[in-house]
């Protein structure tokens, strides 16, 4: 394994699989499989989760709700989306700890960065809930910051597609996937695999990102093999 300690971000979407709105119950099974086969390997592995599937600020307050009292709704949205794949984890037997940047103590454990990094010592997933704590971020910003804080020595940013393409696979058939990237070339050309805050905190602290696709199943012990999946960011 070349990784011991990795950050996974998913978004909500990840956990909506085909359906519009919401969680695919199937879907989550699966991804808490992937995790399982992760953790049995001793990797210690945190998550943070979004809430796009349920929630999203931005889009809340284009439609003229207050941006901060949305993205407030956003993160309380990702606290969902976490204790739901937490059920999953443990369903399997896989020891997890939702911990929520907003406090909610009757239903998780508040952020607590060195409690965070004891559970990972003790082979517990920890899935951080509620993103950053702060609107006007986003939960890529938070897998940034928590990668940082935690130590992680790489980022997994789950998506639909098989990593970073020159163009939008889904619209151009000829789009070309890079197999690596760094920083800044994913800053300039507005490549939009995280966001600008998410991918300068990275850079900064020089955590690389791997983005893969995660409905292949299997990825994500791959890219802790070392085996090259989707696209590599870094400096
Ligand atoms: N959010 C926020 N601060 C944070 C993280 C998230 O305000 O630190 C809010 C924001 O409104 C966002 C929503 O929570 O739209 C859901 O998160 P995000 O859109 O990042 O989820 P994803 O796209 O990963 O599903």
């Amino acid at each position: 394994m070349i990784y011991q300690r990795v950050l996974l971000k998913l978004s909500g979407e990840a956990l909506m699989g085909n359906l519009g709105y919401g969680i695919d119950p199937k879907v989550v099974a699966d991804i808490a499989q992937d995790i399982a086969q992760v953790v049995q390997e001793k990797v210690e592995v945190a998550i943070v989760v979004g809430g796009g599937n349920i929630f999203r600020g931005v889009k809340a307050s284009a439609a003229g709700m207050d941006r901060a009292t949305a993205d407030y709704v956003g993160m309380i949205a990702t606290v969902m989306n976490a204790m739901t794949l937490q059920d999953a984890l443990e369903r399997i037997n896989i020891p997890t700890r939702v911990q929520t940047a907003i406090a909610m103590q009757e239903v998780a454990e508040p952020y607590i960065r060195r409690r965070a990094i004891r559970h990972l010592e003790l082979g517990r997933v920890v899935i951080f809930g509620a993103g950053s704590g702060n609107p006007f971020f986003t939960t890529d910003t938070t897998a940034a910051l928590r990668a940082a804080e935690i130590d992680a020595q790489v980022i997994f940013k789950a998506t639909k597609v098989d990593g970073v393409y020159d163009s939008d696979p889904v619209k151009n058939p000829d789009a070309r996937l890079y197999k690596s990237l760094n920083y800044n070339h994913v800053l300039t050309e507005d490549l939009r695999v995280m966001d600008g805050t998410a991918i300068a905190l990275c850079k900064e602290n020089n955590i690389p990102i791997v983005v893969f696709n995660l409905a292949e199943r299997g990825n994500i012990i791959r890219a802790i093999k070392g085996e090259s999946i989707g696209t590599i960011i870094g400096g």
